[in-house]
């Protein structure tokens, strides 16, 4: 199918692309990499009057280290992060997690800023923003503002963004010494989106594991993050009974059941993924 017609917009500033935005309202909707939207827009899932190219729009596809964050521009693709040597070093998780994104050619062209903005309950990134407590930086007609991940992920699809918000950049702390990180996810095959899907990092200290992070995609409306399974690690430490910290984490989660798989599939093998992927970061904490 073809989409409906629309008008193309190519700002060539952000400033002039949050004008659009500000003018055109629920009509306009921003086009980054195109690889979600351009799909739901040929099925006629979805259809806008405006589209607003991000990709004309210059400065948006750094990636900066500074006083202990990373900062990826809106307009990373992912492939590229997937192969920096500076977001490898700072922030491995997001390395990562990205080869479980699709294909290659949709790595190619999907962006870092697009993977989060657009916010599929299933995807990899925000679980990852959501894991590391990244900082969004939205830029409207009234500057620049910042959104805690843990503030951004609002349902399927949504996020607090306004309508005429712009997702420029995200931050990502970076973690110290002693850190490891790994991602695990089930998914029928290769490039699917999972079905359910865990990420974490820790950071040891012989026997303790002094910093935790849990988070779970593919089972609910937004990623979620688990305190309960955060704190159940920390309190047993790296030595403790890991299959029991992923019963612990996976305890507060409430998935459907839908055509792929049953709400109590997935909060089962949630539990084993956590345990899998802690196994995997405190041996790489402790390398
Ligand atoms: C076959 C296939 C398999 C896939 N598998 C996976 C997978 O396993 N895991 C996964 O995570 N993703 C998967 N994807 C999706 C892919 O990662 C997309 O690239 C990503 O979800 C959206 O990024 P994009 O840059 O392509 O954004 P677009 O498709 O251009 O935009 C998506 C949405 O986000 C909005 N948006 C984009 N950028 C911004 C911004 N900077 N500010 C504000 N709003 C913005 C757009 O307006 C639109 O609503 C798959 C896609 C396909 C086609």
């Amino acid at each position: 199918m073809k989409p409906s017609r629309f008008e193309y917009h190519a700002p060539e500033r952000l400033d002039e692309a949050v004008g659009l935005l500000a003018t055109h309202g629920f009509d306009a909707k921003i086009l980054a990499g195109g690889q979600s939207l351009v799909p739901m827009l040929s099925l006629r899932l979805a259809s806008f009057a405006h589209l607003v190219d991000l990709n004309t729009v210059g400065g948006l596809d750094s990636i900066e280290r500074t006083n202990g964050h990373l900062r990826i521009g809106a307009l990373v693709r992912q492939a590229t992060a997937e192969h920096d040597t500076t977001i490898a070093t700072a922030t491995p998780l997001i390395a990562k997690a990205i080869p479980h994104i699709g294909h290659f050619q949709i790595r190619n062209r999907g962006t870092v800023g697009g993977s989060i903005a657009h916010a599929d309950p299933a995807s990899e990134l925000p679980a990852v923003a959501l894991a590391l407590d990244a900082t969004i930086e939205a830029t409207g007609p009234g500057g620049v503002r910042e959104i805690a991940a843990n503030g951004f992920f609002e349902s399927t699809w949504e996020t607090t963004l306004a309508d005429d918000e712009i997702l420029a950049a995200v931050r990502f702390p970076v973690w110290g010494a002693g850190s490891g990180f790994a991602i695990e996810e089930v998914a029928r095959r290769h490039g699917d989106f999972a079905l359910v899907g865990a990420v974490c990092g820790v950071t040891v200290d012989g026997d303790a594991v002094t910093k935790a992070a849990i988070a779970f995609f593919g089972v609910g409306p937004t990623p979620v993050r688990s305190g309960d399974g955060e704190a159940a690690l920390l309190a047993t430490g790296a030595d403790g009974d890991l299959a029991e910290v992923g019963r612990a984490a996976a305890a507060i989660l409430t998935p459907n059941d839908d055509l792929h798989a049953s709400g109590a599939y997935r909060k089962k093998v949630a539990a084993v993924l956590v345990e899998r992927a802690l196994t995997r970061a405190i041996e790489e904490a402790r390398a």
